[in-house]
């Protein structure tokens, strides 16, 4: 083999010339350092919230031993619940499926725990908390529900983004705070209270901007979330909103008229895929986010106009239990009306409060939106994370709160 033959040779003596041989060295090093910082920053860039930065690895390797630190975490479990005063008939376990990840294996348990009214449930799920602090197993998901008079607050927890445990706390309370009352309110029961409008606002297109989701969430009202897939700051926006307990959707990107020109972003569903197409990225973007209760359309005006397709999203939404919120992207969706057929639980988004960025255009569609929400008892507003949106909602919030209009999270609104 001649001395050119040899391409790695080839290229080094072209790339250093005539170069004394010292330089030489000195410029291998040099790449060398390079691509290991270069691997460096895209490990840390794809590090999520929850998953150490060499997962893959540790998992491969076998080194979390899930299986084992999950019965240490049981036994902790089964001490504290004791401490709390509870029975130990109020606590089930039961076994769902087998995961496998590299040389770990161990099965995924729900433990249900049904809490009697003397006890506070908040300070069971503290307790809960401080046990997760002493073990390597940290919460993944919080999610809370509450239907009728039955409020239940789901932990997932896991080891290094991996689910092992869901601990779902379960409580029937008697109607006691005005938004537990809102809540548990039956159509029948609605006539005999004074009406009260709701008003649900969801930020689209969250995931991009980490100080902007910070800000939006340290105002004083549960607004909702709609999270891009993928975008580059999800887990640390899905970690901020969980903690705030605000409720998170997942923002779907789907064909608008105008494609490719007009371009929903990676992983859209698009309107010549199949159906098991369509699922599949239905499924692939509900993996990435696992704690969304409902969907909304990022884009998606032609999309949305196709009911046959739109039947194929909510079959999936309805096996779930999740909920559509029809963005409007389009006058002629399809979307709320199939949903409303197959019984998928589904709202529509009545004002854009942000299309116009100028801050007496966002400030006016606010107003409309409470107008709205005054004359129908209920209204729903979609605005994107911009410092104008921000500013109006700030100003907008206390006169909300004086004029006695509620502020709910979309879950709420969506029936
Ligand atoms: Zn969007």
């Amino acid at each position: 083999m001649t001395r050119s033959a040899v391409p790695g040779r080839a290229w080094l003596s072209m790339l250093s010339g005539k170069l004394p041989r010292a330089w030489r060295w000195g410029l291998l090093v040099l790449l060398i350092t390079g691509c290991g910082v270069l691997l460096g920053i895209r490990l840390l860039a794809t590090h999520q919230v929850g998953r150490h930065p060499l997962s893959a690895l540790r998992f491969a390797l076998g080194q979390h031993d899930i299986a084992r630190q999950q019965q240490q975490l049981y036994q902790a479990v089964t001490v504290a619940l004791r401490e709390a005063g509870l029975e130990t008939n109020a606590y089930m376990r039961e076994d769902l499926q087998v995961q496998r990840r590299g040389r770990e294996s161990w099965v995924v348990r729900r433990h249900r725990l049904v809490l009697p009214v003397e006890v506070s449930l908040q300070s069971v799920e503290t307790r809960l908390t401080n046990v997760l602090r002493q073990v390597p197993h940290s919460i993944l998901a919080r999610r809370t529900r509450q239907q009728k008079t039955v409020v239940s607050v789901a932990l997932t927890t896991g080891i290094d983004g991996a689910a092992a445990d869901i601990f779902v706390l379960t409580q029937t309370r008697a109607i006691a705070s005005p938004m537990a009352r809102t809540a548990a309110l039956s159509p029948s029961d609605a006539v005999l209270q004074p009406p009260l409008a709701r008003v649900a606002i969801v930020i689209d297109d969250m995931g991009w901007d980490l100080p902007m989701a910070q800000a939006l969430l340290a105002l004083n009202a549960p607004l909702s979330f709609a999270i891009i897939p993928r975008s580059p700051y999800q887990y640390e926006t899905v970690e901020a909103v969980q903690q705030h307990g605000r409720d998170i959707l997942l923002h779907l990107p789907m064909e608008p008229h105008g494609y490719p020109r007009v371009n929903p972003g990676e992983q859209a569903l698009l309107s010549d895929m199949t159906s098991s197409e369509l699922t599949t990225r239905l499924q692939v973007a509900l993996q990435e986010l696992p704690m969304a209760v409902g969907v909304n359309n990022h884009m998606g005006s032609r999309l949305t106009e196709d009911s046959q397709v739109m039947r194929v999203v909510m079959h999936e939404l309805q096996q779930r239990g999740l909920f559509f919120l029809d963005s409007r992207t389009s006058s002629h969706s399809q979307a709320f009306q199939v949903a409303r057929e197959m019984g998928v639980r589904a709202g529509q988004r009545q004002v854009f409060l942000d299309h116009d960025g100028q801050p007496e255009q966002i400030s006016h569609r606010l107003h409309q939106l409470l107008s709205l929400a005054r004359k129908r008892g209920r209204a729903i507003g979609i605005g994107h994370p911009r410092m104008e949106t921000l500013h109006a909602l700030q100003q907008l919030i206390p006169e909300l709160h004086a004029a006695g209009i509620e502020i709910v999270p979309v879950s709420h609104l969506v029936d």
